[in-house]
């Protein structure tokens, strides 16, 4: 378990071909792509997940069978 600690240190933000951050404008980071950090990749999460809930559900709670009478 030997690792260079010299090259731990190194951050890796400073990609020039690094696109920025959708969400903050930061340049993004490579492990959270396309985002620059897991708070900003939670938020574009977020926003997808609360888009995907905000669809309009029909329910069918309220389907009269006992209205009929009749059932098959
Ligand atoms: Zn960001």
């Amino acid at each position: 378990m030997t690792k260079p600690a010299s090259d731990q240190d190194k951050p890796d933000t400073a990609s020039p071909s690094a696109k920025p951050c959708p969400i903050c404008g930061k340049p993004a980071e490579r492990r959270w792509q396309p985002f620059c950090s897991k708070r900003c990749a939670d938020v574009d999460l977020n926003r997808w997940l609360t888009g995907a809930y905000a669809i309009p559900v029909v329910e069918n709670d309220e389907t009269p069978e006992e209205e009929g009478g009749t059932a098959e």
